[in-house]
């Protein structure tokens, strides 16, 4: 009585990817205890974020935790950040492709604009690469407006400039090592990072159980079984949420974001000219820029 009581419960809840989903038994012992449902916040696969992030996780720990859950009869839900300070757009590709490769293990998928939440420790201690506006004027948000800062930085070294690096020649200044003059930029700007916003709206879009899971309550990943939800999603009709308008204009945006990145960062430079790859001159499509992610992705591990 007590135990078909139990296994009529079935229950969802956010979760950390703590290191007892790398464990598949305990994976099958959540789902016999109701489990159904976890919300995963994945945030960021580059390893500069995971780090500056505090999250403790590899790569590969994600995909093991996911794929386990997955086989375990759980659905996943994760979240993921753009916009992360001082993150280039590049170090986001390889997530699009690990969110394509791994996409049966997840079931939804969402992505969020980097938010400066009002309670949250981060706020203490804000990232670098960041303006946030002054305590005074912060009472009606619950989010801390703030806004990518510029800094100097040399195109010919490649290199971001601190004040040591620079010398002032007719009040400009000046790279130290190379004499070249500095320039304002980040590599983060809100264009940019509309641009790869709208890019993941895509993916999720894309993503396999979107016609079942765009129109279904909820509620109804606590019930369905993987073929009711594969079937759902192979016979209902595909939505789409980014119209060509917007999807033209933020893959102009990446790949301009993607140009200057690999000009002005030596790391991300480097990679292009160690490997066969090219930034492409455009982008015609989500597809093209799919490819790009992908190859990327290899010629950054190699
Ligand atoms: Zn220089």
């Amino acid at each position: 009585m007590r135990d078909s009581l139990l296994s009529d419960i079935h229950w969802e809840a956010y979760a950390r990817f703590e290191r007892a989903y790398l464990d598949a038994d305990t994976c099958v012992q959540v789902r016999e205890a109701g489990g159904r449902f976890l919300q995963f916040g994945l945030e960021s696969i580059a390893p500069a974020t995971i780090k500056a992030m505090k999250k403790g996780n590899t790569p590969d720990e994600y995909a093991r935790s996911l794929a386990n859950t997955t086989a375990a009869g759980i659905w996943n839900h994760v979240f993921f950040i753009v916009g992360y300070p001082g993150e280039p757009i590049h170090h986001v590709l390889p997530l699009f492709r690990f969110l394509t490769d791994r996409g049966r293990d997840v079931l939804t998928v969402k992505p969020t604009r980097f938010q400066l939440a009002r309670r949250a420790p981060l706020i203490h201690s804000p990232p670098e690469g960041i303006e946030v506006m002054p305590e005074a004027d912060w009472d009606l948000f619950i989010n801390i407006p703030f806004q990518y800062t510029q800094s100097w930085w040399c195109r010919r070294c490649r290199t971001e400039l601190d004040a040591s690096a620079m010398v002032m020649k007719q009040g400009r200044p000046k790279c130290a090592s190379c004499n070249s003059w500095a320039e304002r930029w980040a590599p983060l700007s809100r264009k940019a990072v509309d641009g790869i916003y709208t890019l993941s709206e895509v993916l999720c879009e894309r993503h396999w159980s979107h016609p079942a899971t765009s129109l279904f309550p909820y509620v109804a990943r606590l019930f369905l079984s993987e073929e009711e939800m594969t079937g759902f999603a192979d016979r209902l009709p595909r939505l789409r949420t980014v119209d060509d308008d917007a999807l033209g204009q933020a893959l102009v945006k990446v790949r301009g974001a993607l140009a200057r990145e690999a000009e002005m960062i030596g790391d991300i430079g480097r990679i292009y000219a160690q490997s066969s790859l090219s930034v492409p001159k455009s982008f015609n499509s989500y597809d093209d820029f799919l490819k790009h992610c992908m190859a990327w992705t290899d010629a950054a591990a190699a």
